[in-house]
């Protein structure tokens, strides 16, 4: 790793997820089909990810530092649309019911719909009443989902709903999922895709983003870059791709790899054009991106843009 990106403080937090299902035994296999002889046959190598940290730092403002967890939030901080917004939708965010929450409004919709779907429940149900939105109609909760553009609102509010009772009845009257707090990372990820609607890309940002955790969510940019970069086994999908990078990615490069990426897949016109299909991606010689001071030396709690566009070549082009 470069001593850019060590520098900036991109520091281990010492959790480790040991996968007891199938990812380390994919993991394994592809090991074995590469020749068995050991971890740097399989991409991406600690090297690979350490490069693409390094330059899409260099074009993205620094190497994004997690924050331990957000305190004190007032609904003006859902407002905001920076990329604060991308931690706060995917359960960067006090309590981890709410995170939770917040990660399945966030399935399938913008930033912008998911943060306002949010609202929409603090303004029908009170701010964090999930008591209310438990006691409450599937339909009224679809209803007020739907207002607010949600998305999949028949099916979120659904999966809220079962959630939310499904909490009350078998774990938690109170409907906290504390807890989590203290388990190890696979008891934790276990008991979050054991819930109905939950998958694993839903419980690894939960994991990542609330749980203060090393994982590494694999959504649909981070899937299509991931791919392009020829990181994933073929044929891939989101799952396996998740067991896969989970694996790969060495814990202290997964939250800033993860935000990199997943930024980057949204503001590079060329790669937005990648597909999730095998890759025959041309980048452009010159691409536009907002305006971001480089800052790859220092610490910042999280992503900023302004409004300025700059063009720029695309830091990953000669990789894909
Ligand atoms: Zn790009």
């Amino acid at each position: 790793m470069s001593g850019k990106v060590s520098s900036a403080g991109v520091a281990s937090e010492g959790h480790r997820y040991e996968a007891a299902e199938s990812g380390s035994t994919r993991s394994k296999k592809a090991d074995t089909k590469a020749g068995g002889s050991g971890r740097e046959d399989w991409k991406p190598r600690n090297s690979d990810c350490e490069a693409v940290c390094r330059l899409l730092a260099e074009a993205h403002g620094g190497v994004p530092e997690r924050r331990e967890r957000l305190r004190g939030m007032t609904d003006d901080d859902d407002k905001g649309d920076d990329s604060g917004g991308l931690a706060r939708e995917c359960g960067e965010v006090e309590l981890v019911l709410d995170g939770l929450v917040r990660t399945i409004l966030s399935q399938h919709t913008s930033r912008a719909n998911s943060i306002r779907s949010k609202l929409a429940l603090d303004r029908r149900f009170g701010k964090g009443n999930y008591h209310a939105i438990r006691l409450a109609s599937v339909p009224l909760i679809s209803d007020t989902l739907q207002l607010a553009r949600a998305g999949l609102a028949p099916s979120k509010a659904a999966t809220i709903h079962a959630l939310l009772n499904h909490i009350h009845q078998h774990i938690h009257p109170d409907l906290s999922l504390e807890f989590l707090r203290s388990l190890p990372d696979a008891d934790a990820m276990q008991t979050l895709t054991s819930f109905k609607g939950v998958g694993p890309k839903t419980a690894s940002c939960v994991m990542l983003f609330c749980l203060g955790r090393n994982f590494f969510p694999v959504d649909t940019h981070v899937f299509r870059i991931t791919q392009a970069l020829g990181w994933l086994p073929r044929p891939a999908t989101r799952e396996s791709a998740f067991r896969h990078l989970n694996q790969a990615i060495p814990d202290h490069l997964k939250y800033p790899l993860h935000m990199l990426i997943f930024q980057h897949a949204q503001r590079c016109p060329s790669c937005k054009r990648i597909s999730s299909k095998p890759p025959d991606h041309q980048p452009l010689p010159n691409i536009v991106v907002p305006r971001i001071k480089a800052n790859v030396g220092r610490k910042r709690s999280h992503i900023k843009s302004s409004p300025k566009p700059i063009s720029i070549t695309c830091p990953l082009a000669h990789l894909l």
